[in-house]
């Protein structure tokens, strides 16, 4: 669990921040009333953030805020001073941010920022810039966002880059740059990626409106002019990463099914379809199959539904473990799901599938109450194939309806 350090001198309010933050967050929190104090707790503990007021009785000057980042702590400014050189003399250290604290807004602020942070930790960034100096000063900034961060010089290291770090979330690109320019690399990328999959943020000296619009035309989904104040940078940044989860969020709600957390119907046809016609095309042998819990009513009617659910999330789990990660496996409805096996010989096809059927006949579900669940499953295979998708799904359903009759717990294929 992630550990933070609160040093602020007025205690009521340094317990308030800490309370909100342990409700909310699930961090570890410790507080200290004073330099020395803080001192004390950084010996046994490494911090994720500090929070610090830079005024307190034994560091009258911001002196505590200069030693925690001299000793490389991520440090949150804590201040009710809102003088603006104060402000920006603290900005010019490096240190995340400086917050007020004197409402519950600014308490609500402080946990957002937390929570930011941490989920920053799951993102990568690549900055694109043929300039190493300033590469360096925005990765560094970045990193002290907690983004994980790589670097190129030009537009074409940063496609190769891509190629081999799919993973990557955001894309700060200079504008002009030897080799390929920022917004040949923006057109590039956009070729490949949309920008609900990645963001892409233009940096440059460039102030021309026109120039402007044109990179966001192109796909930028944000434009920072140079030279820009290190808040708003960090502001912008964190709303455009927050937009893609948010984006993420709604679409992985969309395409999947809320009890196994697998893929639905709808998102299976719709995957399914583009590979389906070019597989066949192309000669690629693959596999499609529909699977079924046998006697399904049965386990309902004397377990209970609630132990029916269980039993189709454990399938879900077997199914998925012992597929490729590339197939594609999906919850139809019920108790009957759908799958996808890709580039695969009839064999080898045949050795998964009778995997998925035995290990099924082998598992025990021990319940709460210590009962014991034994269940099966019918699986009809496609490996010849019909012209269109909607046909071979028919064909399959017809397969395990086959499985069925001939007594279930069985693989029918054609
Ligand atoms: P067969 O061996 O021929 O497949 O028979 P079966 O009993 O498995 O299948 P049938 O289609 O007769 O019944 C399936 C039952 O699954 C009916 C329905 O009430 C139940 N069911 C459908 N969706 C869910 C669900 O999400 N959770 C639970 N617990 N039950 C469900
Ligand atoms: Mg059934």
């Amino acid at each position: 669990m992630e550990r933070i350090l609160i040093i602020e001198g007025n205690k009521t309010l340094a317990k308030l921040i800490a309370k909100k933050i342990t409700s909310e967050l699930h961090f570890d929190v410790d507080v200290a009333y004073s330099a020395s104090e803080a001192k004390l707790f950084l010996h046994k503990y490494k911090y994720f953030i500090i929070l610090s007021d830079f005024n307190l009785s034994d560091s009258p000057d911001g002196e505590i805020i200069d030693y925690l980042i001299e000793k490389k702590n991520h440090v949150i400014v804590l201040s009710a001073n809102i003088d603006r050189a104060c402000r920006e003399r603290m900005l010019k250290k490096q240190i995340i941010d400086y917050v007020n604290k004197i409402g519950v807004d600014d308490i609500n602020y402080i946990v957002n920022v937390l929570q930011r942070l941490h989920k920053n930790k799951e993102h990568k960034i690549l900055v694109v810039d043929d300039s190493m100096v300033f590469r360096k000063q925005v990765q560094g900034m970045l990193e002290n966002l907690f983004f994980e961060v790589l670097s190129v010089a030009h537009g074409e290291e940063a496609l190769a880059i891509l190629k081999t770090h799919p993973e990557i979330s955001l894309v700060l690109t200079d504008y002009t740059m030897p080799v390929m320019d920022g917004l040949e690399l923006t057109r590039e990328i956009r070729k490949i990626y949309n920008k609900n999959d990645l963001c892409i943020i233009a940096l440059s000296s460039n102030t021309e409106e026109q120039e402007i619009a044109l990179f966001l035309k192109y796909g930028a989904n944000d434009y920072i002019t140079k030279p820009f104040s290190k808040e708003g940078f960090s502001c912008r940044i964190n709303n455009a990463i927050e937009a893609l989860e948010n984006i993420y969020i709604i679409t992985n709600h969309a395409n999947r099914d809320f009890l196994t957390g697998l893929y639905n119907r709808r998102y299976f046809f719709k995957t399914v379809e583009s590979y389906f016609s070019n597989a066949i095309l192309n000669n690629i042998s693959f596999a499609i199959a529909i699977i079924n819990i046998d006697n399904f009513k049965e386990i309902n009617n004397k377990y209970g539904h609630e132990i029916g659910d269980k039993v189709i999330v454990v399938l879900s789990e077997i199914l998925r473990s012992n597929i490729d990660k590339s197939d594609i496996l999906a919850r139809f409805e019920g108790e009957e799901f759908g799958l996808l096996v890709k580039d695969i010989s009839e064999q080898n096809t045949m050795n998964i599938i009778e995997r998925l059927r035995s290990t099924v006949q082998d598992y025990t579900l021990l319940t709460e109450d210590g009962q014991k669940i034994r269940f099966t499953i019918s699986i009809g295979v496609s490996l010849t194939h019909e012209d269109k998708l909607e046909d071979e799904i028919n064909a399959t359903d017809l397969l395990l309806y086959n499985a069925k009759q001939n007594g279930k717990n069985q693989i029918v294929s054609n």
